[in-house]
């Protein structure tokens, strides 16, 4: 057995070193620091890793995604369909752009969003739906798309957890006319803040670089403000860490791979009742989040997470948030009742995963867990 104190174990650790340091030293000494040539050299490589046609970096997965829906031009007062299990992000931007979001119900086994809760908008006026890749895992991309047609509504992709995740072999950020990822330290590659929008429309990318930056074009060589756009700009400071986090980003994804496939085995061989997350057959899941679902024999997940700080010193978190449950969604539609997202919401538990977590603290956590089981 792993011994009862080690030192504690955070829920993530960014990959952040020397590398990230002497980038953005350059940045500094070359005077310029606003969105200037490093922004331009990350999105160029953004392009390459992620197949996507376009790349528009941003200052935040946030701002990406009223970036998108600011370059769809998406009516005011249409409907949007969103997951009600979501960080609160994916429906506020609805709400900012005068939309009005319908919460619809995720699937269990992945915490996507149920292809089949898009059509129950149908004769709602619905404009988009935003459905959100899941901690890394894609939601059913084909289906979505295909119901989110018949309703003749654009998609805009809530990709924050998903660089470098894939859906049948493809890329997520390959294809769509909006794909909106994050570089929040809770996520795979780092920028401390920002986030991009991966576009294959040329007339998208052309309106989201106008509408990134104060609705300005260059005609004749001279500033043109043509639509009212507000400021959605990166700076070339977190462009420089950035480009160093992409360095490393496969390593990150390999080793996070390696680091689910422990836990899925220590979690098999300790009789747990709780669920590991599952990757799909048509999935490639980089485990941004490795997410459990907890059985009857626990606890509620809040005391879990209380226990698990304070007697073991390890930290944990709910998965995600239920929208509904939230005071600014007190009073928002509902396509359907939520009983997948109420029990995501009320039983998920992320468990610490980052570079440095070794196998014997994996083994920790997971014996952790055990003691706190009533089974
Ligand atoms: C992190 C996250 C966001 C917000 O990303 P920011 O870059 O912090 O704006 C939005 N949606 C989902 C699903 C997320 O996980």
């Amino acid at each position: 057995m792993p011994s009862r104190k080690t030192s504690f174990i955070p829920l993530i650790r960014p990959v952040v070193g020397k590398e990230e340091l002497e980038e953005v030293k350059e940045v500094l000494d070359s005077g310029w620091l606003a969105q200037g040539p490093k922004v331009k050299e990350f999105e160029r490589k953004l392009e390459g890793f992620l197949g996507a046609k376009h790349v528009v970096a941003t200052s935040s997965c946030t701002t990406a995604l009223s970036l998108a829906i600011d370059a769809l031009d998406l009516r005011r007062g249409t409907a949007v369909v969103v997951p009600d299990f979501t960080f609160p992000a994916t429906a506020n931007v609805v709400v900012r752009a005068g939309g009005e979001p319908l919460l619809a119900d995720v699937d269990l086994d992945t915490f996507g969003i149920k292809p089949t809760e898009v059509l129950k908008a149908r004769g709602k006026d619905v404009s988009a739906v935003i459905p959100v890749h899941p901690f890394g895992h894609p939601f059913e991309v084909d289906e979505v798309y295909e119901n989110a047609g018949k309703l003749g509504a654009e998609v805009i992709e809530d990709a924050a957890t998903a660089f470098l995740t894939r859906y049948k072999g493809r890329r997520v950020g390959s294809r769509g006319r909006a794909v909106c990822f994050s570089f929040h330290p809770r996520k795979l590659l780092t920028s401390a803040e920002g986030g991009c929008l991966a576009t294959d429309d040329d007339e998208v990318y052309e309106w989201a670089l106008a509408m990134r930056s104060h609705g300005q074009v260059r005609r004749k060589g001279k500033a043109a403000f043509v639509m009212n756009g507000l400021n959605y700009r990166m700076s070339d400071v977190h462009a420089a860490i950035g480009i160093a986090q992409l360095r490393k980003v496969r390593a990150i994804v390999a080793r996070r791979r390696k680091q689910a496939k422990i836990y899925n085995e220590l979690i098999a061989d300790s009789g747990l009742d709780l669920r590991p997350p599952e990757e799909k057959g048509w999935a490639f899941h980089t485990y941004q989040s490795y997410v459990v679902l907890l059985g009857r024999a626990f606890p509620l997940r809040d005391r879990c997470v209380g226990v698990l700080r304070k007697r073991f010193g390890i930290e944990t978190q709910v998965g995600t948030y239920s929208l509904s449950a939230q005071d600014a969604f007190r009073s928002t539609r509902k396509l359907s009742g939520l009983p997948g997202s109420g029990r995501a919401y009320g039983r998920s538990l992320t468990l610490p995963m980052y570079h440095s977590l070794s196998e014997s603290q994996q083994a920790y956590v997971v014996d952790s867990l055990r003691r706190l089981s009533r089974a």
